[in-house]
């Protein structure tokens, strides 16, 4: 089964999210628990958790279909103690968010050593912040996405994920998510047929699909390799639409949730809809 789906707004309660993805079609969806340019967020209360869990039972969502994103203010490779640990304490209330809305999986972007220590001593400190906060939670998996590499973030390179899920000690609640923009200006050319074939078969080597835990649906407004992270609307941009065939035609994307992130959500509905055509030519 393929979930697909975008990234909605959850403004106005988190149980708002729910009813934005199905006004669109959506078989999947991604939110953020909080305002994502913020530290702080007053807790969630019980009315809020109930009228979510309520929501998303009533509409068919169940956690398989949500991939809930982190704020981008945490960096939990951050060289400097007291921002690091600012950054954990954050990440573990999401996971505890996640937690009380009965999501099972929390995406995150890795993180950056801001040029002040190795890449290597960056990601060590990434997979203790998960230990850290795994070891204080149950139930959600910590999703690492991969991403475009702009300035000093890590996670550009499949080893940098694999290095990190090394590290982890909890193996069953590590994954990745992959954002076909960021592989895209990363260096991995999914733009081609064959191109697909060599990257996720690199990807298998290096981390394995059974890590795998959603997608990020997205065309690359730059090239190949730019290291710039800016996303386009479907076949618009440098990858075309060939990636998105291919990926809503091959089962190792079954059953996790496939997430547009594209700039125009006026045309999800359309975009949705399309990505449904393919996985249905099969
Ligand atoms: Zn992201
Ligand atoms: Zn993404």
């Amino acid at each position: 089964m393929k979930y697909i789906g975008a990234h909605v707004s959850a403004s106005g309660g988190v149980d708002n999210a729910p009813r934005n993805a199905a006004e669109i079609g959506a078989t999947a969806f991604a939110l953020f628990t909080k305002n994502q340019r913020q530290w702080a967020a007053p807790p969630l209360s019980e009315q809020q958790i109930e009228a979510f869990r309520a929501e998303c039972e009533r509409l068919g969502y169940t956690a398989a279909q949500i991939l809930p994103h982190d704020s981008y203010l945490i960096n939990l490779g951050h060289p400097e103690e007291e921002p690091l640990e600012k950054s954990r304490a954050s990440f573990l209330h999401e996971m505890q968010r996640c937690e009380q809305l009965g999501l099972d999986r929390l995406n995150f972007h890795p993180g950056s050593h801001l040029k002040k220590i190795s890449e290597e001593e960056s990601l060590r400190l990434v997979a203790e912040s998960i230990n850290i906060a795994l070891d204080k939670t149950s139930g959600v998996t910590a999703v690492i996405e991969n991403t475009a590499g702009q300035g000093s973030n890590l996670g550009y390179a499949f080893w940098h994920l694999a290095y990190i899920i090394d590290r982890v000690e909890d193996k069953s609640r590590v994954g990745v998510c992959l954002d076909t923009c960021h592989s895209f200006a990363a260096g991995y050319d999914l733009s081609t047929e064959k191109g697909c074939d060599e990257v996720f078969a690199e990807f298998e080597r290096e981390v394995g699909f059974r890590y795998l835990r959603g997608m990020h649906l997205n065309d690359a407004m730059k090239p190949l390799g730019s290291r710039v992270d800016r996303h386009s609307p479907l076949g618009e941009g440098y990858l075309g639409i060939t990636p998105f065939r291919y990926i809503m035609q091959d089962s190792r994307f079954d059953n996790i949730p496939l997430i547009l992130e594209t700039p125009d959500e006026e045309r999800w509905a359309e975009e949705i809809a399309l990505l449904k055509s393919f996985a249905e030519e099969k």
